[in-house]
């Protein structure tokens, strides 16, 4: 069915800029401000259909999301269906070099 949940929750909050979860985590550290990002991203990776390995060493045993330029790194008013756009986004272990540097 279209109208899945996850479909809809990935627009609905693809729409909302940075400064949104900044807001919404005010009282909270920025890496707290950032999760409902990183959510988002994951769910935005989940349905694309990149395989689920490291980008660097193709482990797929575990994996994480990470921004190739980092949240931080735009401005507060851009949009997560930039942010966390597939192009923006890799899967990587915690292994890698890049793991560590990319969040
Ligand atoms: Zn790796």
């Amino acid at each position: 069915m279209q109208g899945s949940w996850r479909a809809q929750s990935e627009e609905f909050y693809g729409n909302k800029t940075i400064n949104y979860y900044v807001v919404l985590g005010k009282n909270y550290p920025a890496r707290h401000a950032y999760q409902g990002i990183r959510n988002h991203a994951r769910l935005v990776m989940k349905r694309s259909s990149t395989p689920v390995e490291c980008r660097i060493c193709s482990y797929n045993k575990h994996v994480e999301v990470a921004h190739i330029r980092g949240i931080s790194d735009f401005p507060v008013n851009t949009k997560l269906s930039v942010v966390n756009s597939t192009e923006n986004l890799v899967y990587l272990c915690p292994q890698s070099p890049l793991g560590i540097r990319l969040r």
